[in-house]
């Protein structure tokens, strides 16, 4: 099965073969402020499956060994990889061609919430990153 992802503009756009290795929401600052929500669904897939198919995405480099995907023309973020996650690239909900089947399963940097954020689901919600939750599979290599 291929899931595909596209910019706003549509210039950049991505696709992966297989599943998922998670989904989740993000409520920490960083994914926040890169974009500009007030959470941040993510998927993780191994890198193996995955490649980029228009124009390639710019680069930078938010912290040390972390590193943010953006398309150069609209500005959309589409993709984060890390040092830390070897073999894997996390890729935004909202940019998938059907966002109404994506299916997260926990949250993470919880204790970050917005008070004024409303979410009312029984889905195991974690403090910390994604690094320290049990439902994140780090190993992509599987
Ligand atoms: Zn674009
Ligand atoms: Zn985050």
């Amino acid at each position: 099965m291929t899931t595909r992802g596209h910019c706003l503009c549509k210039k950049t756009s991505w696709e992966y073969e297989g599943e998922v290795n998670w989904a989740c929401y993000c409520h920490c600052d960083d994914c926040r402020r890169n974009c500009a929500a007030p959470v941040v669904a993510w998927l993780g897939v191994p890198k193996k499956n995955f490649r980029w198919t228009g124009q390639a995405p710019k680069t930078l480099e938010s912290s040390k060994g972390v590193f943010r995907h953006f398309c150069e023309n609209c500005g959309s973020p589409m993709g984060f990889e890390a040092d830390h996650y070897p073999g894997g690239m996390h890729l935004y909900a909202g940019s998938l061609e059907n966002p109404e089947e994506f299916e997260p399963t926990f949250h993470v940097n919880y204790q970050s919430k917005l008070p004024w954020l409303q979410m009312n689901d029984d889905l195991p919600k974690y403090e910390g990153t994604l690094l320290f939750a049990p439902d994140d599979l780090r190993d992509y290599d599987a």
